[in-house]
């Protein structure tokens, strides 16, 4: 097929819904695990386009759910995943300058989810007019993905078998390019280490301690000694986030988090096993008792080559958006605060990426080993700026990464729509997939015994809470 369809009125439709999401979502900056009002906010705009909420709280994560509409006899499935987690400190006024937020919002947009949900979701609104008015036959599936940037819901959703009718599954995110995510991403193991000591007066009888923070330093030296002889590939980083209160008090407890990355499972598993025997030799050298707690991990990233192919069609179709002098003149003094060089807002797409290994990670990625998947970048931020800063969040909040939004729902929803009624590409795509994944079987990173997220709040630690998103609903938007 190398038509591309007109969707401007079904993306008219859903470009409202779409400004809603991100704003609404911007202002409430909601931090992972606790997203209680963005999770509402994309139940409210789903329902009313007249999808049905199939699952609240899904898969052990309160603010994670489901939301589904179908249309005729089977028809390919296709999902979407849409984040919508801020971060702690990166609260920013929508100015291009470091500044707080006038209300006092310390958490912010940093990695721009508002503008990543609001698109995701936007899309499957979209396709579903188109749908309609076309009598397509399909189911459109949105995942509401909580907790992207800590322990990703998507890896209990993974878990619990929620992918496994897919036939294709469609991301996004903003970013300074416009890009197809034709990429690797390195998997992990993200780990809890703690140590158990005896305490005692450090200058009157330190003999009868034995100390946690020793044992500690003792494994993080073991972790820097393996790093030699682990292969180029691997990356190891790690805080100290208990390490005592007081130098004349003998520390009985310590906590080192460490995030093991390498190209796939096999060699972070390896890698996590040796750090668990760096653990217990560490305690055993200063009569401690260490645990290590593997509690989530994740795949690499899995590319699809004809889907990347199809999306870089429709990438370049739409292109990136027209940026006014406004927006250009925000963006370079975003970077001249940055202390970079002023070169504005992308205004190109990139050509076709060939599967690049990069050093991050993403939980989507095991959706990726589940379904033919594949997603794009759109520009929301300034060039060079580094994901995580304050100029994400300013610009997430104002037109620049509407702008960028509204550009991703359009190639999703083509995207949509292509493998609804484009039977090669869908089999090409599902070919593609099952070449990679030959002799491959899903075992979720996650420790059995983990039900749910470890850093669940408190307030919202109820048994996987239909009761607390029922509640949320309720609240002022
Ligand atoms: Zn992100």
């Amino acid at each position: 097929m190398d038509t591309i369809r007109d969707i401007s009125e079904a993306i008219a439709l859903a470009n409202p819904a779409v400004e809603r999401i991100s704003s609404e979502v911007w202002q409430l900056a909601e931090v992972s695990l606790e997203e209680v009002g963005s999770a509402a906010v994309h139940i409210r705009e789903l329902e009313a386009a007249g999808f049905t909420i199939t699952s609240r709280g899904t898969a052990g994560v309160p603010t994670a759910f489901i939301a589904e509409w179908s249309q005729g006899d089977g028809g390919p499935k296709v999902g979407y995943l849409p984040e919508y987690d801020a971060l702690p400190g990166l609260g920013n006024a929508a100015v291009p300058r470091q500044e707080p937020r006038a209300d006092g919002q310390t958490s912010g947009h940093g990695c721009g989810h508002n503008l990543l949900g609001a698109a995701l979701t936007g899309a499957a609104i979209a396709a579903k007019q188109v749908m309609e008015a076309e009598n397509i036959a399909g189911t459109l599936r949105v995942y509401g993905a909580a907790a992207e940037e800590t322990e990703g819901a998507k890896v209990y959703m993974a878990r619990e078998g929620l992918f496994d009718d897919l036939d294709v599954c469609f991301h996004w995110h903003p970013a300074p390019i416009a890009a197809v995510v034709n990429v690797r991403m390195a998997a992990n193991d993200a780990m809890k280490i703690e140590f158990h000591g005896q305490t005692a007066h450090a200058g009157l009888e330190p003999w009868k301690g034995r100390s946690a923070l020793h044992a500690m330093e003792l494994a993080a030296h073991g972790l820097n000694l393996m790093r030699e002889h682990l292969e180029p590939t691997a990356r190891l980083h790690y805080v100290f986030e208990s390490a005592g209160q007081a130098p004349n008090v003998v520390p009985d407890y310590a906590r080192l988090w460490l995030v093991v990355r390498d190209i796939d499972r096999r060699h972070v598993v390896a890698t996590t096993n040796w750090v668990k025997q760096i653990a217990d030799g560490a305690a055993l050298a200063t009569q401690t008792t260490a645990t290590v707690d593997v509690y989530i991990g994740k795949h690499d990233l899995l590319p699809n080559t004809p889907l990347a192919k199809r999306m870089q069609t429709l990438l370049e179709h739409v292109g990136v958006p027209a940026w006014s002098e406004e927006e250009q003149e925000f963006a370079r003094e975003c970077q001249t605060q940055m202390g970079l060089t002023p070169k504005g807002l992308m205004t190109r797409t990139m050509p076709l990426f060939d599967e690049p290994t990069i050093g991050g990670s993403s939980d989507v990625a095991e959706i990726s080993w589940i379904t033919p998947t594949m997603g794009i970048a759109m520009p929301t931020m300034p060039l060079d700026v580094s994901m995580h800063t304050w100029p994400v969040t300013a610009c997430g909040g104002m037109s620049i990464g509407l702008k960028g939004a509204l550009a991703a729902t359009e190639v999703l929803a083509l995207a949509t729509l292509d493998v609804l009624t484009d039977a090669e590409l869908l089999a090409a795509a599902r070919a593609d997939f099952e070449k990679r994944t030959e002799g491959f079987t899903y075992v979720s990173p996650l420790p059995p015994q983990q039900k749910q997220p470890r850093g669940l709040p408190a307030w919202l630690n109820s048994d996987g809470s239909a009761e607390s998103l029922s509640a949320m609903e309720h609240q002022p938007g």
